[in-house]
């Protein structure tokens, strides 16, 4: 350990920019076990912790990387996983400037930080590989059931500690596939199909049911699941896109960012998807914009630049620096070649309702800080310029839908911004027996949070279901 000071930072290798472009496939290859080794043998063993302190799980980093300096895998393998129920997914995915990496104490001393996020993804592999990752085997049998609503990482991790416990789990959702977010939001390149479907089919062997296309709300109310359970979890995610308000906003092609990256998701599993095929959510040959500033603009243009666009433009109201998506990843989009406009906001689509032709764009300033704390956006006067743009994407955030009104559920009290209202320790919502994790009580979030808030529910589930002390069914 200790290493630092002699050996520098180093992340896995990186394909080049012009092969990334050509393909979907993730661009970090996975680091070799003797530089895994080495680079967890950077870390300085802090008696206190700050990356595990800004890991939202309280991941034991120290341990699991000491034991990965040491060789003893399986061990870093049951750390890693005491904690995480998808660390392969956290390792890849987490913005990790933000969280565990930027508060490495060796980056705040002037050396490169450790590499986390790489080191965790190693370790949980080399698991996969190893055949370490066993179905779970509760101890006992428990006859109650729990509906979860919606296979995202909150669903998922909710339902892996829920039959450690014995419980029975039905999830049920209103796609497919399984995954959530993590199947038709993010793209391939960050995240690759098969490490979700393998997490999927972990979860069946270990005897999690799922129901796949069923839509609550739809198919059956709120009320009809809770009487089919003891216990019910939300965790359906948000999914109402913002709107973009200039005039043109409307004109054909001008797009939905989860429509496009859900149809590009969709070819790449294969699927036929007619809005794809007819040309409407294809970038090929055109010249895109994309609006917005975070991980969802960054998958955007990135998609874009891979199905062969002519130019890819970004444009973000405010700065690099206040920008909400992670820096990796909009490094990376500039390596593949898209064009940053900062400070820059849309006025109107140009075109006519058939067909957009451009972007007018207003130039901004940073002015006072907003209710948000950061500071606003301001219109500079008489400088505004103008794209050309035959495809916008709108990628302005998420808010929730109605649960209240689509689950049938008036009982179901809302937060101001419209997500579940729950009880911050229990995460129960005003139903009694019906929890909720992940974006439908954050917001649009992260997939660590995700992981955070399932785990969190099943251990208040556990409790509620443990105290009405039923017998355990009879083991096998
Ligand atoms: P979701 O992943 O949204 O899953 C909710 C599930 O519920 C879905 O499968 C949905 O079909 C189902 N469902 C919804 N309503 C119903 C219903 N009525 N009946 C049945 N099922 C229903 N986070 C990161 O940490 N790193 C990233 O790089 C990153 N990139 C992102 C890129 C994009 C394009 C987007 C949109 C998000 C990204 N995020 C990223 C955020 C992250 O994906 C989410 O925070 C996370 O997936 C939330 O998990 P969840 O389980 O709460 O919801
Ligand atoms: Fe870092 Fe995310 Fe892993 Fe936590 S879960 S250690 S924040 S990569
Ligand atoms: Fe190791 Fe950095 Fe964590 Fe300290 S803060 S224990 S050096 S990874």
């Amino acid at each position: 350990m200790l290493k630092f000071v002699s050996r520098d930072r180093e992340t896995p290798e990186k394909r080049n920019p012009g092969e990334r472009r050509r393909d979907f496939d993730e661009i970090y290859a996975r680091f070799a076990d003797e530089r895994a080794s080495e680079q967890a043998g950077r870390c300085s063993q802090c008696g206190v912790p700050f990356c595990s302190d800004h890991c939202p799980l309280g991941n034991d980093i120290p341990d699991w990387l000491k034991a990965v300096a040491e060789g003893r895998l399986e061990d870093a393998y049951a750390l890693s996983a005491a904690t995480n129920n998808m660390p392969e997914v956290c390792g890849r995915i987490c913005p990790q400037d933000r969280l565990c990496e930027g508060s490495c104490v060796i980056e705040q001393s002037g050396h490169g930080t450790v590499t986390i996020g790489a080191v965790e993804q190693y370790i949980t592999e080399t698991a996969w590989e190893k055949g370490w990752i066993k179905p779970v085997k509760p101890v006992q049998e428990r006859p109650q059931s729990v509906g979860v609503i919606g296979a995202g990482p909150a669903g998922l991790a909710a339902a892996e500690e829920l039959r450690k416990e014995g419980f029975q789990v039905k999830i049920y959702d209103r796609y497919d596939r399984t995954g959530g977010l993590l199947t038709y939001g993010i793209p391939n390149f960050k995240l690759e199909k098969d490490v979700i479907e393998r997490r999927t089919t972990h979860l069946e062997k270990s005897g999690v049911q799922f129901v796949r296309n069923f839509e609550v709300g739809r198919d059956a109310t709120l009320a009809e699941l809770r009487a089919d359970h003891d216990a019910v979890l939300v965790a359906t995610g948000v999914y109402k896109a913002r709107d973009l308000s200039c005039p043109g906003s409307g004109n054909e092609g001008v797009i939905a960012a989860l429509d496009y990256l859900t149809a590009s998701n969709r070819k790449g599993f294969g699927d036929t998807v007619p809005e794809f095929e007819s040309g409407a959510l294809d970038a090929a040959g055109k010249q895109v914009v994309v609006i917005g500033g975070g991980d969802t603009a960054m998958d955007c243009v990135r998609t874009a630049v891979r199905q062969g666009a002519q130019s890819v433009t970004c444009l973000y109201r405010r700065d690099r620096k206040n920008m909400p998506g992670s820096a990796r990843e909009t490094a990376n989009a500039e390596e593949e070649g898209v064009i940053f406009e900062w400070l820059a906001s849309p006025k109107a689509v140009m075109g006519d309702a058939a067909r957009a032709a451009g972007i007018r764009v207003a130039r901004m300033e940073l002015g006072a800080p907003d209710d948000s704390g950061r500071r606003a956006p301001v219109e500079i006067k008489n400088a505004e310029f103008d794209l050309k743009a035959d495809l916008v994407i709108k990628a302005l955030g998420f808010e929730a839908e109605d649960l209240p009104s689509l689950f049938d559920e008036p009982g179901l009290k809302l937060t101001p911004r419209g997500t579940l209202r729950v009880d911050s320790t229990t995460l129960q919502t005003s139903v009694p027996g019906v929890y909720a994790a992940g974006d439908i009580v954050r917001g649009a979030s992260l997939v660590v949070w995700a992981i955070v808030d399932g785990r969190k529910a099943a251990a208040a589930i556990v409790k509620q279901l443990e105290t009405a002390n039923v017998t355990p069914l009879a083991a096998e």
